[in-house]
């Protein structure tokens, strides 16, 4: 069963957390079908994207979406995933020429140096006008090295939006979706536990507790990511350390796969692309079909939905006068 657990080190200024997407994760890659051709490389990126969606929503305390979108300039245009506060989620990608075998972040996505990550927050209840908050990072390092892996453009993103110390190692192949996520809490909130001031060196204790617990998760291999099981992962890892941890997140409570799409979505989407261009589709197939990109699901508008799409509201209330 795809599940989410989170622990903390104890005495140190640092948390984890692993989650491991199992059925849910089939379910997305059983719904994408044989329709749309998707190399392994991108069913991989795709696994590694809903998995550290789950893991940053679960880092923080959001009331909406959390979207994780990889901008290409390669074959791969689009890769995201999105995660709500309940921690359903959904993924998708769109592919476009030819992925090479066995290729990394920058053979898909980032060719010609152009590739971008963008980390939204769409706040579920947005006031009027209110902007989803959104960072973009690059695909590559502080030396305008290409990265390879979507880890470590998440980190950059972590360090860079938030000022948080973050080690990630993700992993994906056609049976499991997996991440593990270690951070750094600030010391500043650190400093006052348990009502006395830490002294320096204290402080200094604590910030290598961190660096010691990062290199461990470091040496933490695909391999074993996508094969151990969670209790496994951890002993091995943090023998060593004493872990606090709580009750896994599982079934109703725990990562699942939901796809929100509906037919008024589908139908505000059709109206931002235009009158003119849904009228071209209509004379050329008799109807509009639209695919969900995350689910499958089939929309299906004929001319009469078209036409009553484009209706302005108040002409739909039976009896309603046109005011001036
Ligand atoms: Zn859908």
């Amino acid at each position: 069963m795809s599940e989410l657990h989170k622990f903390l080190f104890e005495g140190l200024p640092v948390r984890g957390m692993l989650v491991r997407l199992t059925e849910s994760w089939q379910e997305v890659l059983r719904r994408r079908g044989s329709s749309r051709v998707t190399p392994p490389e991108v069913r991989a990126l795709m696994g590694e994207l809903a998995a550290a969606g789950v893991l940053m929503h679960a880092n923080i305390k959001f009331d909406g979406a959390l979207v994780i979108q990889a901008f290409g300039d390669g074959p791969v245009k689009l890769a995201v995933a999105e995660v709500q506060p309940d921690l359903s989620f959904r993924a998708t990608a769109t592919v476009i020429g030819e992925v090479p075998a066995g290729a990394h972040l920058e053979a898909m996505l980032n060719v010609h140096g152009k590739g971008r990550c963008a980390i939204t927050l769409d706040p579920k209840d947005k006031k009027p006008g209110q902007q989803p908050y959104q960072g973009v990072v690059a695909l590559h390092g502080d030396h305008k090295e290409p990265l390879q892996q979507l880890s470590q453009v998440l980190e950059h993103y972590m360090l860079q939006s938030e000022q948080l110390d973050t080690r990630l190692v993700l992993a994906a192949n056609d049976q499991i979706a997996a991440g593990l996520l270690i951070q750094r809490l600030p010391v500043e909130g650190m400093a006052n536990l348990g009502g006395s001031r830490r002294s320096s060196e204290e402080l200094i204790g604590l910030s290598e507790g961190f660096n010691r617990v990062a290199h461990l998760a470091a040496t933490l291999t695909r391999e074993e990511l996508l094969t151990l099981d969670a209790p496994t992962i951890l002993r091995r890892l943090f023998w060593e350390e004493t872990l606090r941890q709580f009750a896994p997140q599982q079934g109703e409570q725990g990562p699942r796969f939901v796809c929100n799409c509906s037919r008024e979505r589908v139908g505000s989407m059709l109206r931002a692309l235009g009158r003119d261009e849904v009228d071209g589709i209509v004379v050329e197939q008799g109807r509009v079909e639209i695919a969900c990109d995350f689910c499958g699901r089939k929309y299906h508008f004929d001319p009469v939905d078209v036409g009553g799409l484009f209706v302005p509201p108040s002409d739909q209330m039976p009896g309603s006068q046109a005011i001036n």
